[in-house]
């Protein structure tokens, strides 16, 4: 890139925009024709007590299963999504799919906590509150189950408008906390402006946690922070059982990453996760027992 800015450079730059442009235009289409053929799904990634591993909860994670490349991440086409005409849409999908899975389980005797990103342009329109109001009515999930994860791309938003939405949404008794904590541009008093009701420490600090002694530093006084406030804390990116033991002996209290499960279709999700605590509960209420 450096080079574009040379004597006659300006040409390449020109032909890298203009291909940029152009995979980004093909790839838009894609994605609305991906939506019209409901080539999106959601996978389920477990959160844990790490205390115990018990299971808390579920973060919702699109994927898109393109007919001809597989699986594609979220990193790939969220993008673009979020700043399209089917921005609405899949986000409107997205939390309607996941508290209906959720509804699924908490009817089946599975609190299950259900987490669902949201993209920053959700909260700049006013009508979010009301959108999350009429999803948990046509679900009938039992609000507290449900979270909603924000970055700290939305203190680029209209602050007061971001405020308002975020306390609708908590009024309705759905917990909404802060993604990826620590990675954005925010200082840390935006903790007092937006009253959340928790962080999630992102994965680049949890991923080294075990050599690297500044972010031994990070994550130790984020998590002492977070208890001053009153916020929930729970560690991403958790990839092995050391990582989770210090992080517990540290006091988090709650965990995801790939050393409890990786994102998985809600079945996957239902057989690893539920179906033994299912027949651990029937044994419980009595079933045959006695
Ligand atoms: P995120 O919300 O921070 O989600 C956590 C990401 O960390 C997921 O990537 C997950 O697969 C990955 N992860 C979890 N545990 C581990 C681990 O132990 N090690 C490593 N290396 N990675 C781990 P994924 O599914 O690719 O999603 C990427 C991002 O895309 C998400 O980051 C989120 O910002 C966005 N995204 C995903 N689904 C949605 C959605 O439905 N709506 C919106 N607006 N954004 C979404
Ligand atoms: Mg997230
Ligand atoms: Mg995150
Ligand atoms: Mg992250």
């Amino acid at each position: 890139r450096a080079k574009a800015t040379k004597r006659g450079g300006h040409v390449v730059f020109e032909g890298a925009i203009r291909r940029e442009l152009e995979s980004r235009l093909t790839l838009e289409a894609e994605l609305v024709l991906a939506a019209e053929r409901n080539e999106f799904e959601l996978f389920y990634q477990p959160q844990v007590r790490l205390a115990d591993g018990g299971l808390i909860g579920a973060e919702a994670l699109i994927r898109w299963r393109h007919p001809v490349r597989g699986l594609v991440s979220p990193a790939e086409f969220m993008p673009v999504v979020n700043t399209s005409s089917i921005s609405d849409r899949v986000a409107g999908w997205v939390l309607v799919t996941a508290c209906r899975q959720a509804r699924t389980w908490e009817r089946a005797g599975h609190n299950v906590r259900i987490g669902v990103n949201l993209s920053p342009s959700q909260l700049q329109s006013g009508d979010l509150a009301t959108s999350v109001a009429e999803v948990l009515d046509i679900t009938g999930l039992t609000p507290s189950l449900l979270e909603l994860e924000v970055t700290e791309d939305i203190l680029l938003l209209d602050e007061q408008r971001v405020l308002d939405t975020v306390l609708r949404i908590q009024e309705l008794g759905v917990r909404v906390v802060f993604d990826d904590f620590g990675t954005g541009y925010a200082s840390l008093s935006y903790l007092k402006k937006f009253p959340l009701d928790g962080l999630k420490i992102d994965r680049s600090f949890v991923l080294e946690l075990l050599a690297d002694s500044g972010d031994a530093a990070i994550v130790g006084s984020t998590i002492s922070l977070s208890k001053q406030l009153g916020l929930s804390v729970i560690a991403e990116g958790i990839e092995n059982r050391a990582t989770a033991d210090l992080l517990a002996s540290m006091g988090c209290e709650e965990g995801q990453g790939y050393f409890f499960g990786r994102p998985m279709p809600a079945q996957a999700f239902e057989e690893q996760f539920l179906t033994v605590r299912e027949s651990t509960a029937r044994v419980l209420a009595g079933g045959e027992a006695a």
